[in-house]
């Protein structure tokens, strides 16, 4: 199946019975079972079935199957929020001891979960993205995975994901990609050799900004082993199953961030419409980049779909059908910035992308606040810098709204 085809019939499950066209939202804490032996089955892991919702529920898991075929994957795990997919994904591999080398190029939620995960005795090494010296000089005996975002969020570097993965496979290390930004639309990073994708879908996969969630896919190709992941020890006679096996069985279902099944209806609706929200936003995001270069080249634009962009070359041979919906541009100050998203009247100040209105936020001020200057510096964020996400309305009203922002902030 092709990508338009693929978001509507793609792994479905059995739950439209009744010919209902929509997967039914099986809102229930607990499922029965009729004998006490095949609760305990279900409890083993050795029967199919739901016991209880935290642990998996009939509506997830038809939105798990949809993003597992989309993604190119075996299985998926979906999660109460990104940052919750982001947290199974490294504590199910990961011990006290352990260290994480990462792009200094992330979404700042990231960043600060790093930091938290400093009290566990996990250690993070940031490093210039697609640096291949860099990463090379931080892999150290105690790494024991390589993370990256396919698009960077604000700095929008677009990662050599084919590249990435080769370097981490040569230590013997999975790479995970968090593909919020690009979406399995743009590209595919399990094609490209990574190991694990994950993507906050409160994003563009939900599309409305109608549901906070997240969910992480495995390629089921890494080859864990037994010496340097012993958290997988028991596990691995699953084979490819091995990761997912264990993170269902232990962290995934007691830290309990599991996604409900309202939010994971609401995730398949918006996925219906994901490849053609993302064809316009794309398209609409390419439109405004070029007129602000155009017309205004002092507010430097950063787009990858821009020859100016330094990643443009690897956006042109990775990304499929576009180059994102996020762009950014730097006002010369941060009060010029503030002036000029204040002007804005059709576009939305919220801490958020992929939504089908266009928003625009100041990062250095929000969603990047508790990072340090230097992991400011360094994920490419400056106190001037304005993010924009595209969104689906007519191309002439965004240039018009922009337009007249810019020229108010130029007046003050
Ligand atoms: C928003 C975002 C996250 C976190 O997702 P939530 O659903 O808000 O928890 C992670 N990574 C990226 C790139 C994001 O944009």
């Amino acid at each position: 199946m092709k990508f338009h085809t693929a978001v509507l019939h793609a792994g479905k499950t059995e739950l439209e019975k009744y010919g209902a066209t929509l997967p039914p939202v099986y809102q229930s804490s607990a499922f029965e079972q009729q004998s006490a032996e095949s609760l305990a089955g279900i409890f083993e892991n050795k029967a199919p079935g739901y016991c209880y919702t935290r642990v998996a529920n009939p509506t997830v898991t038809a939105f798990e199957m949809r993003i597992t075929k989309l993604e190119g994957g075996i299985a998926s795990v979906a999660c109460a929020s990104g940052m919750a997919a982001i947290t199974n994904a490294f504590l199910n591999i990961l011990q006290s001891g352990d260290e994480i080398v990462t792009s200094a190029s992330l979404y700042g939620g990231t960043i600060d979960l790093f930091r938290n995960l400093g009290a566990f005795g996990i250690q993070t090494i940031f490093v210039e993205n697609n640096n291949w010296e860099a990463f090379e000089g931080a892999i150290g005996e105690h790494t024991k995975l390589i993370f990256a975002e396919t698009i960077g969020n604000p700095g929008l570097d677009v990662t050599d994901i084919e590249r990435l993965a080769e370097l981490a496979h040569s230590h013997g290390l999975p790479l995970i990609v968090d593909n919020t930004t690009a979406t399995s639309y743009l590209i595919r990073p399990l094609e490209l050799g990574a190991d694990i994708v994950i993507n906050s879908s409160s994003k563009y996969i939900n599309g409305n900004s109608s549901a906070i969630s997240g969910i992480l896919t495995d390629s089921g190709h890494f080859k864990w082993t037994r010496e340097k992941y012993p958290v997988l020890g028991e596990y691995l006679k699953y084979g490819p199953m091995a990761y997912i096996s264990r993170m269902r069985a232990t962290v995934f279902r007691n830290f309990g961030a599991c996604l409900s099944p309202q939010n994971a209806f609401l995730n398949l609706m918006g996925l219906e419409t994901l490849a053609l929200r993302m064809e316009h936003q794309c398209e609409n995001a390419l439109g405004l980049a070029v007129w602000i270069r155009e017309h205004y080249p002092e507010l430097s634009v950063n787009f990858p779909g821009l020859e100016s962009s330094p990643w443009h070359e690897i956006a042109r041979k990775q990304l499929e059908n576009g180059y994102g919906a996020i762009l950014t541009l730097r006002a010369g100050s941060k009060e010029r910035a503030f002036t000029f998203i204040d002007n804005l009247k059709l576009a939305l100040q919220v801490s958020n992308i992929g939504d089908t209105k266009t928003l625009v936020i100041h990062p250095a001020s929000t969603i990047s606040l508790h990072s340090t200057q230097k992991q400011k510096e360094e994920a490419g964020i400056y106190n001037d810098l304005i993010r924009v996400s595209v969104g689906i309305e007519d191309l002439e009203d965004l240039i018009g709204d922009f337009q007249q922002a810019i020229e108010s902030m130029e007046k003050q």
